[in-house]
């Protein structure tokens, strides 16, 4: 069995518009931090008067050698949006309703939608801000002779994922029209991928297009298609030119359980046996 990574690391980069930032307590500060842990442990007791009188009175002293080789555990907070990195978008991502009823939060996402049949779809030659449409998902399953089956996953490759790290993947890169994310759940998908920042059109690209046309139908259309009819997609996949087939794989993408979230970060693979 082999595995294919799919996902980008989250970490700052100039692909990423919306800022992360990262907080560490490395190992040699951790001597500092451990009294803390006791301190909050005993807070935890209920007895927090106590604990303060005791911490105080010196009678604990923890000091950097009281661990092996003087160094404690380390500790991160990070500070990021849902929808950076590698991550699945919920459809009460899309508005406040789908199908005319609440829309399902991250947590609720079945995790059977999550695990399946992965099929590839190669767009690679579309332009920076083109449209894929119904047709050219029709002609590229007709090209790899696959028909559509319920819950398959079906990722867009696009091969973005090249301007990683560039502030261009952020602008310049193709989307799905409406007509084509509607035909892909129609035939049974619940979960779409892409290798793009997003699974429409770069924001730029689309708000241009409703200046020019007045149409609020120029934003945001795949998103949206996601309150008329229930389904999921993930978002910043990578290495999808690295599945040597276009279907007959394994797909993975468990969401981290965010509470009531609108999206999560996903580690997404390809199982290949
Ligand atoms: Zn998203």
């Amino acid at each position: 069995m082999k595995i294919i990574d799919l996902s980008f690391n989250v970490e700052p980069n100039l692909s990423e518009p919306m800022s992360i930032k990262i907080k560490t307590r490395p190992h040699s500060g951790g001597s500092k931090f451990g009294r803390k842990i006791i301190f909050m442990g005993k807070r935890s007791l209920k007895d927090k008067a106590m604990a303060v009188i005791h911490y105080m009175s010196g009678k604990e002293r923890i000091t950097k050698k009281s661990f092996p080789d003087q160094e404690f555990i380390n500790e991160q907070r990070i500070s990021l949006s849902v929808h950076t990195g590698t991550h699945l978008d919920a459809p009460s991502h899309f508005g406040t309703k789908c199908e005319g009823k609440r829309p399902k939060t991250i947590d609720e996402i079945p995790l059977e939608w999550c695990y399946g049949n992965g099929v590839v779809l190669n767009f690679c030659n579309k332009g920076p801000c083109e449209e894929i449409s119904v047709e050219d998902v029709k002609k590229e399953l007709e090209r790899i002779e696959y028909c559509l089956q319920e819950n398959d996953i079906v990722l867009i490759r696009t091969d973005t994922d090249k301007k990683w790290g560039k502030p261009n993947y952020f602008y310049e890169a193709p989307g799905m029209s409406r007509e084509a994310t509607k035909f892909l759940v129609e035939s049974g998908v619940k979960i779409i991928g892409i290798d793009c920042y997003s699974l429409d059109k770069p924001f730029m690209a689309m708000v241009k297009q409703y200046y020019r046309t007045n149409d609020k139908k120029c934003l945001w259309p795949a998103h949206f298609y996601g309150r008329e009819k229930e389904y999921c997609h993930i978002e910043r996949l990578t290495n999808l030119d690295k599945i040597p087939m276009n279907y007959g794989f394994k797909f993975c993408c468990f969401p981290i359980k965010l509470k009531e979230m609108g999206a999560a970060w996903v580690r997404a693979v390809a199982i290949i046996e």
